[in-house]
């Protein structure tokens, strides 16, 4: 039977893989709506190949120029703004909704696209960083299916697979620690983007690189398998293990652990989410244990990733807190990119903002958006 699916970001890396995958299962997927940023000629490429009925594009100036460069015989509707980006969230026809799109930009459709009781192959983490407890009950109350597509959270989905939640002693998180891993605070000093977008395991989009390089994107991943799962922060251990080979796993309460692995492709999550509960064949690279040789594993330095910290301690205090210490990350990432502070900076830069914040309870969406606004103005205060 034929899925239907939005891709929102279908020019990041986890929308091409996402289109990787669509093209191994022509027959079984379709994809109705794709939404892009600033690269309009991959959009072009993409509206060619897949035929969507929907192309949203940010900007209007740029949906405007995509709009001439199609040949006539195109039927894709070019829609713009965040107006463009919930419809293509909400397109009648699409049934899972892949929220590829980095940044709690996500969040807005993300929300209109659970309203509408799609099912959400979540790869954007920031959505439930920043809405933890709030998404959750919304997506229950409007019996909306949340997948993961994150690998580590795929793989304790994986693992909870005819378990119950309630037997889960503890969750192991394995991060690869980065290209800094082992490093120290005085060697963090000197470091530049360039060595921070060098990451050993993983070709990813560049926010959640630099999130890899100071494990905030830990950080945030133990803030989202915290609301996915519903475990306590203090049953999420997180583990180095630079292979990147065990993608996750649970430890039950009868002290069996079952863990996930496979080689660090994100198709396979992907496809994971889009088919699921079904497995599927495909043609992805076979894990081979034996030539790997080693697995390792390492204790994280909280001390010298201080942004993992700071994940943990947001969890804690609870309210608005993650869905600052979020933002401030977001927009210090950006930051960093553009070169104006050091590498450094963002983790002390996020503690600061962290201590400023009174955090408020979460009952709705402009709590959330009060917060963020909140942090974007004590950053620019700076
Ligand atoms: P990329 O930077 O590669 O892609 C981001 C996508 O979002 C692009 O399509 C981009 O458009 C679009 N986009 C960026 N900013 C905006 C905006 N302001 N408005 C609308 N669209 C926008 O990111 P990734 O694919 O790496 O990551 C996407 C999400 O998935 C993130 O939340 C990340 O944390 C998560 N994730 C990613 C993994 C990975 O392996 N890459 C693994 C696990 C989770 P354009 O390119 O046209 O500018
Ligand atoms: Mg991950």
């Amino acid at each position: 039977m034929m899925k239907h699916i939005s891709i929102l970001g279908s020019t990041g890396s986890i929308g091409t893989q996402t289109l990787d995958v669509v093209r191994e299962h022509k027959e079984k997927l379709n994809v109705c709506a794709i939404t892009g940023n600033n690269n309009i000629d991959l959009l072009e490429k993409q509206i060619l190949e897949f035929s969507p009925e929907l192309c949203c594009v940010m900007k209007e100036e740029n949906a405007l120029k995509l709009k001439k460069r199609l040949p006539s015989n195109i039927k894709t509707e070019i829609i713009h703004g965040m107006n463009g980006l919930i419809e293509s969230a909400i397109y009648y026809k699409s049934e899972i909704i892949v929220t590829a799109i980095s940044g709690m930009i996500g969040l807005k459709p993300t929300v209109a696209a659970i309203k509408k009781s799609k099912t959400i192959a979540l790869a954007n983490k920031e959505t439930l960083v920043t809405g933890g407890k709030y998404i959750i009950n919304l997506a229950k109350k409007y019996n909306s299916q949340i997948l993961p597509i994150d690998s580590e959270h795929s793989a304790i989905f994986q693992c909870l697979m005819s378990n119950h939640k309630k037997t889960i002693n503890k969750i192991i998180l394995t991060a690869s620690g980065g290209p800094f891993r082992g490093r120290s605070i005085e060697y963090l000093k000197n470091v530049t983007l360039e060595d921070a977008l060098n990451h050993p395991n993983w070709s990813m989009g560049k926010k959640i690189t630099i999130d890899s390089a100071t494990l905030m994107n830990k950080g945030l991943e133990v803030i989202e398998a915290k609301y996915l799962f519903d475990v306590k922060p203090k049953q999420i251990e997180v583990v180095v293990h630079p292979q990147s080979i065990v993608h996750s796993g649970i430890e039950y309460w009868d002290h069996s652990t079952i863990t996930q692995l496979g080689m660090p492709d994100m198709k396979v999550p992907i496809q994971f989410a889009l088919f699921y509960p079904d497995r599927i064949k495909n043609s992805f690279k076979s894990l081979s244990l034996l030539e790997i040789g080693q697995l390792t594993f390492e204790k994280a330095n909280l001390e010298v990733f201080k942004c993992l910290r700071l994940a943990f301690d947001a969890l804690d205090i609870g309210g608005t807190m993650p869905t600052v210490l979020n933002a401030a990350n977001e927009a210090l990432v950006n930051l960093f990119l553009n070169r104006k502070i050091s590498f450094l900076d963002i983790g002390d830069i996020n503690e600061r903002i962290m201590q400023k914040h009174n955090p408020k309870k979460i009952e709705t969406i402009e709590t959330i958006l009060e917060a963020e606004e909140w942090t974007k103005r004590a950053i620019s205060s700076f």
